[in-house]
């Protein structure tokens, strides 16, 4: 059978496991051991004490832990698992897990499911082949995880089997963050403690807690399981290495927000399905702008508890696209010449009165401190630009950023009309004009209310205000939000702390204090506010005037992670120590030479091995077929213009040979270069391009081959046919 005729056959009937009619709000969050769960689960005693250690940061005392585990464990049994693991985020971007069974044996030799404080609490998983950027050799191999109580434990179903999940942190013996939820939470605890002081400064006495809350939207594709599968490049590097442009791509514009396919609903129903058992807020879901891609955004919720949602979101899609005979994937670039995958991410700061502090107030003074908040941020952005695009700078989004779909390489700042003009009136200190310039004699307090709804769109800005928050658009689609907003978090803090500092030096008037201080930072750091056309070539021109950093490919991106300002900065918020940093900096580098070295492996398989044969077999038809017509046909026969298409062929099958020869010993030598920095740009350039080269004559043969030969399903086939 065709592999078409196939996927078109396939039985796409889907049952689902829940009955219609129970509402979301009766099942959301059952398979997690949240609060309201250990209320009811635990001695009252016992809670209050875990309590005191998840909001007042005590020490959770053995005892308690071990009435936990037992609560635990109950519980997890009683969901049907039989394991529990220390589910954690190492260095590669996904997450891990070692299945522990909840059964032991008596001294009798009876079996007998236990699970103790002392094993939730901590792990000790063999961290010999996880990434450490040279951490481990310069300390010891072993890694421990250690339960984050701050984000609740949850039951993961799998196929037939269930475990209990413990989110935790992964360290190395000495107290090294082998992973990337320990600098998260780091850096929660820095934006907390800087934001706390400039509030007091600010002379706002309430608010107790500050925290960060995160948004994801989650774009990926969806292809038929049974396509994905016939194709390497797919299954080995997650993206299309080569394949034909179909004749109708997004030109239509007819897949954004348009109906939803009946087997892309089944699937999203149950995935959702499966986010609501676990707590996740799943909200939104669309067609985006690809044939083929989708997108899935939750409520935002704090940060920690974001970050593991994301990644839990992704797991799921994953399982259940496959239940459902389905592929998806995360690449931010699966196909080229239709738009990438990328995860907005967007940030904004809450008090624990319940206040947005990046939602224009209704007073004065909240105006003020809206202000200050909006300024550091931004303020935040502009001198830390470079380490901002390095967290989102991967072999993946190398295909993305700067293309005419996503944020360029540069980072600016969009505000929309209103708010500029608000801020350069600060700037000028004087009355411009009639409006704006009651506001700044008030003292800001006419300050409109900004909502979502008032703020204009600019759907090309990397960073952009959005009313009440920030959308940080260069997030790639497969990355881990986890580090970018590490980053977000640090470089905000660093700034609330100047602005803090500079406004109490001022002196006795705080409201005075404050717009001088505001009126000097806006002057400072307004090169990087920009509310035009950032995909626009004159945005680049003017950018380069202004002095604004554009490293267009990761390599040349990636050492900013590691530089001697990054590195004050991070310690400076005890959230990642010169040698954390620089680990996560040559685990990136490595990563991204890896990525690369894949591709160009897996390309050269599938050319040499599926395609150039294919290729071979119909440049031998067309071949025989041109003698045995000449024969029959003798003089008579008009053969020219089919001679011209073998000729064409025969071309391109050689230089296809040629170009191969030429990658591999590319990689060759790119692969014996000394550091990893002459590595990464090797792979980034010279390997790349030549697989670039590649792929336009291979997609050249791929028009010309008989269909029935061509082993590798089409872009047609995938992006269209459900
Ligand atoms: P868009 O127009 O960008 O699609 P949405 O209103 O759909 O805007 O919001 C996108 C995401 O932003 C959602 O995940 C939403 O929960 C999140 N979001 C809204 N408010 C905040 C906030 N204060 N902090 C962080 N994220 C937020
Ligand atoms: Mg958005």
């Amino acid at each position: 059978m065709k592999r078409t005729d196939k996927v078109i056959a396939a039985d796409r009937s889907y049952v689902a496991e829940r009955e219609k009619n129970v509402p979301i709000s009766q099942y959301f969050g059952e398979d997690t051991f949240s609060a309201k769960t250990m209320q009811e689960k635990l001695p009252a005693a016992v809670f209050n004490r875990l309590q005191d250690t998840t909001i007042r940061g005590k020490k959770l005392d053995l005892e308690t832990a071990n009435a936990v585990a037992h609560a635990m464990k109950e519980w997890a049994i009683e969901k049907g698992a039989t394991h529990y693991c220390h589910w954690f985020q190492p260095m590669t971007g996904a997450t891990a897990e070692k299945h522990d069974a909840f059964i032991e044996f008596t001294d009798e030799g009876a079996p007998i499911e236990r699970f103790s404080g002392k094993q939730l609490v901590q792990g000790e998983p063999d961290a010999s082949s996880f990434p450490s950027g040279g951490i481990r050799s310069t300390f010891e191999a072993r890694g421990y995880t250690a339960w984050d109580i701050s984000s609740p434990a949850f039951i993961l179903h799998r196929g037939i089997g269930t475990v209990l999940c413990i989110p935790s942190v992964f360290i190395s013996y000495s107290g090294e963050a082998l992973d990337k939820k320990t600098p998260l939470l780091r850096s929660i605890e820095a934006i907390n403690t800087s934001a706390l002081n400039l509030l007091r400064v600010l002379g706002n006495r309430k608010a107790r807690k500050v925290y960060a809350t995160l948004g994801p939207e989650q774009e990926y594709f969806l292809i038929d399981q049974d396509y994905f599968y016939k194709r390497q490049d797919l299954l080995l590097s997650g993206r299309a290495l080569l394949g034909a442009a179909p004749p109708k791509g997004q030109e239509l514009e007819d897949h954004y927000f348009g109906s939803i396919k009946e087997r892309i609903f089944s699937f999203m129903h149950d995935v959702e399905e499966e986010l609501y058992k676990l707590g996740i807020p799943a909200k939104t879901r669309h067609n985006e702008v690809a044939p083929s891609q989708y997108e899935l955004a939750p409520l935002f919720e704090e940060a920690n508890l974001a970050v593991d949602h994301n990644h839990i979101l992704m797991e799921t899609i994953r399982t259940v696209s496959t239940k459902h005979k389905l592929a998806v994937l995360f690449h931010e670039k699966p196909f080229a010449g239709i738009s990438g995958s990328g995860k907005h991410l967007n940030w904004s700061l809450a008090d624990d009165q319940g206040n947005n502090l990046l939602n224009p107030g209704t007073t004065p003074q909240d105006n003020i401190q809206f202000l200050v908040f909006l300024v550091a941020t931004i303020r935040a952005v502009f001198y830390h630009a470079d380490i901002l695009r390095a967290t989102v700078a991967s072999s993946g989004n190398d295909h993305r950023l700067g293309a005419n779909e996503a944020p360029p390489a540069i980072i600016s700042v969009f505000l929309g009309e209103q708010l500029s003009g608000i801020l350069e009136d600060i700037e000028k200190g004087v009355t411009t004009n009639g409006t704006n310039g009651v506001i700044i004699d008030m003292g800001i307090s006419k300050l409109p209310l900004l909502s979502k709804d008032n703020t204009d769109r600019n759907r090309t800005s990397p960073f952009a205000f959005t009313g009440n928050k920030f959308e940080f658009r260069m997030v790639g689609s497969s990355q881990s939000i986890s580090f970018p907003t590490t980053v977000l978090n640090t470089i905000v803090a660093e700034s609330l702390d100047v602005l803090a500092k500079k406004i109490s030096a001022k002196g006795e008037n705080t409201r005075q204090a404050t717009l001088d201080v505001l009126k000097e930072e806006i002057k400072a750091v307004k090169k990087v506010l920009f509310m035009g056309d950032n995909y626009s070539k004159e945005w680049e021109a003017e950018a380069d005037r202004r002095g604004l950093p554009n490293k267009k490919i990761s390599y040349q991106s990636l050492p900013d992670l590691a530089s001697d300002k990054a590195v004050t900065l991070f310690e400076k918020h005890k959230v990642l120590s010169s040698v954390e940093l620089k680990s996560r900096y040559h685990v990136r580098l490595e990563r991204y030479v890896k990525e690369i070295d894949i591709e160009a492996g897996t390309l050269c398989n599938i050319v040499e091995s599926q395609l150039l044969p294919a290729a071979i077999r119909y440049q031998k038809e067309l071949a025989s077929s041109i003698t045995i017509t000449a024969q029959a046909l003798g003089s008579a026969a008009s053969l020219e213009p089919q001679k011209a298409v073998l000729s064409s062929l025969a071309g391109l099958i050689g230089s296809t040979y040629v170009l191969v020869a030429e990658l591999k010993k590319t990689v060759e030598h790119v692969e014996s270069l000394g550091s990893g920095e002459e590595r990464a740009a090797g792979f980034g350039s010279r390997v790349r391009e030549t697989m670039n080269a590649i792929r336009s004559k291979v997609d050249e043969i791929e028009l010309m081959v008989d269909d029935e030969i061509w082993p590798l399903p089409h872009h047609w086939e995938m992006l269209f046919i459900k």
